[in-house]
C-alpha cells in the first residue's frame, strides 16, 4: 500500500506528489490525463516566475518534476469510488474503472473541475482562440477589444465588471429575462459605461475566420437572430467539480466541491483535497499548486501521528 495516494495529475496533484515524495513517503499518483486543464490552455502569463508559457509545455514540466522522484505514476486510469478506511489502522481504498483497486494510508483528492460549455457551434473549434472561460487568466489578452460574456449569474457579472476595466466594450448575454447575480454586483455593472446587458438572449453560434473568433450570433427576445462583432467570448455558466464519483463518501458543498478546511483536510480523517475540486476560492494554477503542497504536508502531519 501507499503512504500517500494522489488522485489527479493537474497542478494540484503534481505539487502534492512532489511534496509527498520529498518526505520519503511511498507515493502514488493516478490521473486520467496528466496536466489536467492546463493541457487545454494556450497562453499562461500568471504562473509567477514563468513570464509566459503554453499549457502543454507547463503540463510537461509538471510531469517531468514528478517523475524526477520515486512516484508511481498511473495514467489513463479513472477513479470510480473511494472507500474510507474502517478504524484507525485500516487503509483507504480507491476503485479504478479498470476493476483494479489501490490502497493507501492517506489520500489526496485533486481531480479538478471542468467549465460548463454552451454547446453551440464554434465553441469547441475556437476554444483558446477567442473562446475563454477564465477572466483572470485571459482578460488581458483582449485589452482594448470588444468581448461578450455569456452568463448572468454572479460569475458572469463579476467577469463583466472585471473585463470592463480592460477591454473596449463588454456585452453581457443572459439567457433568461433577468440577471441572477447579487444586487450589489448588478448595480455596479449598470454603473459601467462600456457594458451593455442583453436579457432573453440565447447564444446560438460563435463565428470565426478559421483562426480566431470574429463574432457571435444570439437569438433575441423577438425570436430573430442578431449578430455581434466581438474578438472574445467569455463563457461563465458554471464550473463543475470532478467529484461525482465521491458522492456519499465525504462532505461536498451544494456545488459539488469537496469541503476542506484551511489544512486541506476533508470530512474523512486521512483524506485530504486540493485545487479546483475543493471549496478553496479562486480556481487558478498558482493556487492549485499551493494547495497541493499544503495537502501533502497535512498528510505527512497526519501520518506521523498514526499509532505505531
Ligand atoms: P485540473 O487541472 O482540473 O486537473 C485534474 C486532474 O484530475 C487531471 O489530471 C484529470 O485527468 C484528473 N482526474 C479527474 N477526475 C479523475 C478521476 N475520476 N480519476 C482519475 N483522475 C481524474 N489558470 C491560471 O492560473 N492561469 C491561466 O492562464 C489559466 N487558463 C485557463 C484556461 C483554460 C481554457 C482553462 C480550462 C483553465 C485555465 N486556468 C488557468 C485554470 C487552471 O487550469 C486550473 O485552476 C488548474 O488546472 C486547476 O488544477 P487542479 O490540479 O486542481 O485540477
Amino acid at each position: 500500500p501507499f503512504d500517500v495516494l494522489v488522485l489527479g495529475g493537474g497542478p494540484a496533484g503534481a505539487s502534492a506528489a512532489v511534496y509527498a515524495a520529498r518526505k520519503g513517503l511511498r507515493t502514488g499518483l493516478v490521473a486520467e490525463r496528466f496536466g489536467g486543464q492546463v493541457m487545454d490552455t494556450a497562453g499562461i502569463e500568471n504562473f509567477i516566475s514563468v513570464k509566459e508559457t503554453e499549457g502543454p509545455h507547463l503540463a510537461a514540466a509538471f510531469e517531468a518534476h514528478v517523475r524526477q522522484y520515486d512516484v508511481e505514476v498511473i495514467t489513463s486510469q479513472r477513479a470510480t469510488k473511494l472507500v474510507p478506511k474502517q478504524g484507525e489502522t485500516g487503509l483507504h481504498e480507491i476503485a479504478l474503472e479498470s476493476g483494479a483497486s489501490l490502497r493507501s494510508k492517506t489520500i489526496i483528492l485533486a481531480t479538478g473541475a471542468r467549465w460548463r460549455q454552451l454547446g453551440v457551434p464554434g465553441e469547441k473549434e475556437y476554444m483558446t482562440k477567442g473562446v475563454a472561460y477564465c477572466p483572470h487568466c485571459d482578460g488581458p489578452f483582449y485589452k482594448g477589444r470588444p468581448v461578450v460574456v455569456a452568463g448572468g449569474g454572479n460569475s458572469g457579472v463579476e467577469a463583466a465588471i472585471d473585463l470592463a476595466g480592460i477591454v473596449s466594450h463588454v456585452t453581457l448575454l443572459q439567457r433568461g429575462g433577468q440577471l441572477k447575480a447579487d444586487k450589489v454586483l448588478q448595480d455596479k455593472l449598470h454603473s459601467l459605461k462600456n457594458v451593455t446587458v442583453l436579457t432573453n438572449a440565447l447564444t446560438s453560434e460563435i463565428q470565426g475566420n478559421g483562426k480566431e473568433v470574429t463574432g457571435l450570433t444570439y437569438q433575441g427576445a423577438d425570436g430573430a437572430a442578431h449578430e455581434l462583432k466581438v474578438d472574445g467570448v467569455f463563457v461563465q455558466i458554471g464550473l463543475l467539480p470532478n467529484t461525482e464519483w465521491l458522492q456519499g463518501a465525504l462532505d461536498l458543498s451544494p456545488y459539488g466541491e469537496i469541503v476542506v478546511n484551511d489544512h486541506c483536510a476533508t470530512s474523512v480523517p486521512g483524506v485530504f483535497a486540493a485545487g479546483d475540486a475543493t471549496t478553496v476560492p479562486y480556481k487558478q494554477i498558482v493556487i492549485a499548486t499551493g494547495e497541493g503542497a499544503k495537502a501533502s504536508l497535512s498528510a505527512f502531519d497526519y501520518l506521523i501521528r498514526l499509532p505505531v
